[in-house]
C-alpha cells in the first residue's frame, strides 16, 4: 500500500504536515480531480485534502464488499485487530495531532480521545475471541424433548457506517472495529469536516492486514454517496451517529434493513441539596466544557436545587474561569474551537436569545472566529431555545428546581433521552432518578458521558431507538443470531 503523499512537510506549529489523502474503494485509492479541502477551524490553514468519490465508486465499493470471500476466522480477526492496536500505539501522537488540526479540539482532548480509541482496540480484539453462542436444553418442561438448541452469530453481509465530526477517531472506531470483530465488511462515510483522522485509521487497518474488501471509505456529496448507500437494498445495516434531523431522514430512507441511530442529546447534570459541592462544581465544569462542549453526552443543562443554587453558582464561575479557550495546538489550552465559525455564531446567537428572554451571562459569551468562550448563563427560562434544543458547544446554562419531582419533570421535558448525571449521596434520590428519568443512562456522582468502551451506550426518544452501542452491543448489531437444534 502506498503511503499518503505528503505535499508540505512544514510543521506549522502543530506537528501536522498538509496531507493529501484519498477515498478508498476496497483498498484502492480513487482517482479524481474533485478534492475536498480540510481547513483548521482555528486559523483556516489547509490541513489536508481528500480525493472525493462519486456514485460509480459507491457501486464498486458495494460489489467489492459483497464478492464472496472465505470468512475470516476468529483468530484472523483477532490478529488483525491486535496488529492494528500495536501500530496504533506507536502512532497515537500522530493521530492526536491530526484530530486537533482538523477539528480544532484542544490537543489535550485529542490525546484523551486516542486513549479511548486504544481501549476500543483492546476490547474489540478480546471480544473477537469470546464465544458468542448459547445452549438451551429442551427437556425442561412436561412437553419437552431430548434436544438441545444452540445459537451462533453470523456476520451481516454489508454495513454502512456514517459518522459525525465531534470525536473524529472515536466515533469511527466504535463502528468499524466491532464490525471487523464479527467479520462484517464496512463502507465508511465519515464527516466531511473531519475526514483525515478516519482515512488514516482505514490506512492503518489495511496495513495491519485487513483484507481490502472488508473496508472502503468514501467522501463526496451527500446525494452521490451517503444517500444512495443508505437506500441500497444490498446494504444490510446502516449504523449512524449524528444529528436528530439527519438520523430521522435516514430512518425514513433506509427501507427494509437494520438501522442503528445514535443521535443528539440534551443531558442534565442534576445537583441535589445534599451534594458534595466541590464534586458538583468539578463535574459541571468538566461535563459542560470538555471537548469544547461538543459531546453528545456533554452537560447541556445544569439543574441545581434552589437551596444551594447561589453557593453553587459562586463556586462554579470560579472553576469555569480555568476553561480558557485558545490555540488548540497549545498543550495548556483547555478549550479549543468548535467545529467551524457558523457553529460558534449559532452558539453566540442562542445565548443572545436567552438573554432576551431574561437569562444573564455571568461569564464568557463572546466569540472570535470559531472560538467560543466557556460561558456561564443563569436564570435561563425553561423554554429558552438553548435548553430546549441541543446546544453543541461550551455553554453552561444553569436552572434551578424546588424538589426531586420538579427536577425529574424538568429533566424529562425535552425531546431527548440520551444520558444524565446526578450529584447526590442520598440513595433514595439515586434510585428514584434511575427509575424515573427517561434516558439511556443515569450516572450517579459522575458526568452523563461516563462510560467504558465495552459497556452498553445509547439513548431513547429523539436520542436513539434504544439500541445500544459500545463494543459488545455493536458486535451484536453487526451480526445476527442463527439458531439450530440437535437431538440430544
Ligand atoms: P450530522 O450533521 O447529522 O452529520 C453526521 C453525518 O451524517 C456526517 O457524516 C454527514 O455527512 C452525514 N449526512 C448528512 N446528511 C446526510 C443524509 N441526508 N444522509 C446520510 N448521511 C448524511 O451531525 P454532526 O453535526 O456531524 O454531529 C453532531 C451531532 O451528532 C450532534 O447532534 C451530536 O449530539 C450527535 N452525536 C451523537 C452521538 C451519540 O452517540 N448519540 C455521538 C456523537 C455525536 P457530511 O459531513 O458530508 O455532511
Amino acid at each position: 500500500m502506498e503511503n499518503s503523499e505528503i505535499l508540505t512537510v512544514e510543521a506549522q506549529g502543530n506537528g501536522v504536515a498538509v496531507m493529501n489523502l484519498s477515498s478508498y474503494v476496497a483498498g484502492g485509492k480513487i482517482k479524481s480531480d474533485k478534492l475536498l479541502e480540510v481547513r483548521s477551524p482555528y486559523d483556516n490553514r489547509l490541513v489536508g485534502t481528500v480525493t472525493q468519490a462519486n456514485s460509480s465508486h459507491v457501486q464498486q465499493a458495494i460489489e467489492a464488499a459483497l464478492k464472496s470471500k472465505t470468512p475470516l476466522t476468529r483468530y484472523e480477526r483477532y490478529s488483525i485487530l491486535e496488529k492494528a492496536r500495536n501500530l496504533f500505539l506507536n502512532r497515537k501522537e500522530e493521530f492526536a495531532q491530526i484530530i486537533s488540526a482538523e477539528s480544532g479540539l484542544a490537543i489535550r482532548e485529542a490525546r484523551y480521545e486516542t486513549g479511548r480509541a486504544q481501549d476500543v482496540f483492546l476490547f474489540a480484539a478480546i471480544e473477537t475471541l469470546h464465544d458468542d453462542g448459547e445452549v438451551f436444553s429442551c427437556d425442561i418442561t412436561p412437553h419437552g424433548k431430548a434436544r438441545k438448541i444452540f445459537t451462533l452469530r453470523e456476520p451481516l453481509p454489508l454495513a454502512v457506517c456514517i459518522t459525525p465530526f465531534n470525536h473524529p477517531l472515536n466515533q469511527v472506531i466504535h463502528k468499524i472495529l466491532p464490525a471487523i470483530a464479527v467479520g462484517t465488511p464496512v463502507i465508511l462515510k465519515p464527516s466531511e469536516k473531519t475526514p483525515l483522522t478516519a482515512i488514516k485509521l482505514v490506512e492503518l487497518l489495511y496495513e495491519a492486514g485487513l483484507p481490502h474488501y472488508m473496508l472502503s471509505v468514501l467522501l463526496g456529496p451527500t446525494n452521490e454517496i451517503a444517500e444512495p448507500l443508505v437506500k441500497d437494498p444490498r446494504v444490510s445495516i446502516v449504523s449512524f451517529t449524528g444529528s436528530v434531523a439527519v438520523g430521522k431522514l435516514i430512518a425514513t430512507a433506509a427501507g427494509y434493513k437494520k438501522v442503528i441511530l445514535e443521535l443528539g442529546g440534551n443531558d442534565p447534570l442534576i445537583i441535589m441539596e445534599d451534594a458534595d459541592m466541590d464534586k458538583a462544581v468539578f463535574l459541571a465544569a468538566e461535563g459542560a466544557f470538555r471537548n469544547s462542549g461538543q459531546r453528545c453526552t456533554a452537560v447541556k443543562r445544569i439543574l441545581v436545587h434552589e437551596k444551594i443554587k447561589d453557593e453553587f453558582i459562586k463556586k462554579f464561575v470560579e472553576k469555569a474561569k480555568e476553561y480558557i479557550c485558545g490555540d488548540p495546538s497549545d498543550p495548556k489550552t483547555m478549550v479549543g474551537t468548535v467545529i467551524d465559525e457558523p457553529a460558534a455564531e449559532y452558539l453566540e446567537n442562542v445565548v443572545k436569545k436567552s438573554v432576551e428572554k431574561g437569562a444573564k451571562v455571568i461569564l464568557g459569551g463572546k466569540r472570535k472566529g470559531a472560538l467560543m468562550e466557556s460561558t456561564v448563563i443563569i436564570d435561563v427560562p425553561r423554554d429558552a431555545d438553548m435548553v430546549v434544543h441541543e446546544s453543541f458547544g461550551p455553554l453552561a446554562p444553569i436552572m434551578s428546581f424546588k424538589d426531586i419531582d420538579d427536577a425529574i419533570k424538568l429533566s424529562n421535558s425535552t425531546a431527548y433521552g440520551l444520558s444524565s448525571g446526578i450529584v447526590t449521596n442520598n440513595m433514595e434520590y439515586a434510585l428514584k432518578f434511575v427509575k424515573e428519568l427517561n434516558v439511556g443512562t443515569v450516572n450517579i456522582n459522575e458526568v452523563p458521558g461516563y462510560r467504558i468502551e465495552r459497556s452498553p451506550f445509547g439513548g431513547i426518544k429523539d436520542s436513539g431507538l434504544g439500541i445500544k452501542e459500545g463494543v459488545i452491543e455493536a458486535m451484536k448489531c453487526f451480526s445476527y443470531v442463527k439458531t439450530f437444534s440437535l437431538p440430544w
